[in-house]
């Protein structure tokens, strides 16, 4: 049984385990909380209970002279007055004090030392601290010994509600960041991704403040030591196409861009589960042994096997390891600036082309917008998508406005000369209903080819409404997927769809057009003359 001292939050809790090893957290999971057991594999399989995703809406960040000024206040960021802060915090803890044992991961956040934020989780379940110390930078036995204080305290009270009464309280989930006491407090929601993004909210806040720029993004480095960025929301592919064994990886999610180059926030990664195949996703897929933590999956009861493709309990399954368990990785995960920016959208509208060139300030405008679409729900006979816009690829994680994070990506690709590039890992052939995603193959080819250079020498097509090239060749890929057009039988059709999707773009960019240059606003597709006649 571990001790450590937990008073001075007022926790009494006297078993505290704190950067327990791999298989006492095992031990303990597996006699604690319930559903847990271990696959064939030797993967923790755990569950999170009725929150399988985060909870957007239920996010809160406190209200303080200090910070006021510098955040965007609206849907994203929902303020929060001290009090009512302190409410939540004082339950947190109350439920805290309630348990016979309590976790405390004491780790760091951010690769570079110079932006690097030392962290304390103190939870309540053996899953929630395994997930963190394979999320964070887990500090050598020296590093802990002189750890001192932390910079970030979460109290992961997620076992127990909020309570909906409480004034501002809309649900009996809480996510409350609190900038000026250095906290985050969770209640009524145990799904571990909230502490990974509860620290990335906290990045993206401070990192702007030294002019670094916080992305949400994966990166990996070539042998020359080229690096690329792939920025995309959720499912666009960050995960599944930064794992390339013929680069070395350095990130899958979180990652910040410095005068220096750029590092990676996190310790490892949080892949999703979901169709998960060797075939297709080998390291991945092998990165799942001891040590993984499994959200959510379902498994055979006799062979402790897991079937990927069982989504009764979520879509949303997940693995969470360290990124030494993917075979070629960057450690310290720390690289140069990036030569290539890789914008994933995953349009299953099937008009945006699977792979094309931007120009800086087409590239500032597609960070701007943060398109992707979703496949809608299984109701019957409902197939077409919806376009989801969220600037920065990750409105849900940035707290100050967006334009402050463009400026700051105009500015390093300027000065550092890189390139952009849109990749549609979404349809082809038509929308979805009609068409299919497009093969992950032929996604890893068009990225092979952006890092070979193999389309320096190629011709390109203009693309009429977005204005991007596209190339006409790639190696590895047949042509005639390239140009959305051609994929499509019913090419009236695609114009109809396609004009539908520019007018989406144009409508979601008006609330931007008054703060960005003319130039970036010049950079949004616009309708042909053709449909507008
Ligand atoms: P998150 O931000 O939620 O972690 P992500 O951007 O990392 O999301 P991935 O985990 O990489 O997204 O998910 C992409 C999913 O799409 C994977 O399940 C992958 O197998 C699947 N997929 C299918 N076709 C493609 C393709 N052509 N390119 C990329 N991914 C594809
Ligand atoms: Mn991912």
């Amino acid at each position: 049984m571990g001790t450590f001292d937990l008073t001075k939050y007022g926790i009494e809790v006297k078993e505290i385990h704190r950067n327990s090893s791999v298989p006492v957290l095992y031990e303990l999971g597996l006699r604690l909380e319930e559903g847990t057991a271990i696959s064939d594999v030797g993967a923790l399989l755990v569950y999170s209970g009725e929150k399988t995703g985060r909870s957007p809406k239920d996010k809160r960040v406190v209200r303080h002279p200090d910070s006021e000024k510098n955040i965007d206040w609206g849907p994203i960021n929902i303020g929060l007055d001290e009090h009512t802060y302190m409410v939540n915090r004082e339950r947190a803890l109350d439920y805290l004090n309630t348990r016979p044992r309590i976790y405390v991961v004491d780790a760091f956040a951010g690769w570079d030392p110079k932006y690097r934020l030392k962290v304390r989780i103190i939870c309540t379940r053996a899953y929630h601290a395994l997930f963190m110390q394979n999320m964070l930078i887990m500090p050598t036995a020296a590093e802990l010994e002189q750890f001192g204080e932390p910079d970030y305290v979460i109290f992961n009270g997620g076992g127990f509600p909020a309570n909906r009464y409480t004034s501002e309280m809309t649900s009996k989930t809480s996510v409350d960041v609190n900038l000026e006491a250095k906290e985050v407090v969770i209640l009524g929601t145990q799904y571990a991704g909230e502490m990974k993004k509860g620290i990335f909210s906290i990045m993206n806040y401070l990192m702007p403040l030294e002019e670094v720029l916080p992305m949400h993004c994966s990166a990996n480095v070539g042998e020359e030591g080229d690096v690329s960025i792939l920025f995309g929301l959720s499912g666009t592919g960050k995960t599944t196409l930064s794992a390339d064994p013929k680069r070395k990886l350095i990130g899958d999610d979180e990652h910040c861009w410095t005068d220096d180059g750029t590092f990676n926030i996190e310790g490892g990664c949080y892949a999703k589960a979901i169709n998960l195949s060797e075939e297709n996703e080998p390291d991945i897929y092998n990165a799942i042994r001891f040590g993984t933590v499994l959200e959510n999956v379902v498994y055979d009861k006799k062979t402790r096997k897991v079937d990927y493709t069982d989504t009764s309990i979520t879509q949303n399954t997940r693995a969470s390891y360290p990124i030494n368990f993917i075979d070629n990785v960057q450690i310290p995960c720390v690289a140069g600036h990036p030569e290539n920016i890789i914008f994933l959208t995953c349009d299953a509208f099937g008009v945006l082309p699977p792979v094309s060139k931007l120009t800086p300030e087409q590239a500032s405008y597609h960070f701007i917008s943060g398109y992707t679409a979703k496949v809608a729900g299984t109701e019957m006979g409902i197939t077409e998508p919806q376009a989801t816009f969220s600037a920065c690829f990750g409105a849900a994680f940035m707290m100050w406005h967006p334009n402050r994070y463009a400026e700051l990506l105009a500015e390093k690709i300027k000065k550092h000369n890189a390139t952009a590039w849109l990749v549609n890992t979404g349809w082809t052939g038509g929308a979805h209903g009609v068409g299919s995603r497009i093969k992950l193959k032929y996604t890893r080819a068009m990225i092979d080819a952006i890092h070979n250079g193999d389309f320096d020498n190629v011709s390109f097509v203009k693309d009429e409404e977005f204005g991007f090239m596209i190339p006409e060749s790639c190696p590895n890929v047949p042509s005639e997927v390239l140009i959305p057009r051609n994929t499509w039988e019913d090419k009236e059709k695609y114009e109809q769809v396609k004009d539908k999707l520019v007018a989406l773009f144009n409508e979601n960019f008006k609330k931007f057009e008054k703060d960005v240059n003319g130039e970036i606003v010049d950079a949004g597709p616009k309708r042909s003359l053709s449909v507008e006649s």
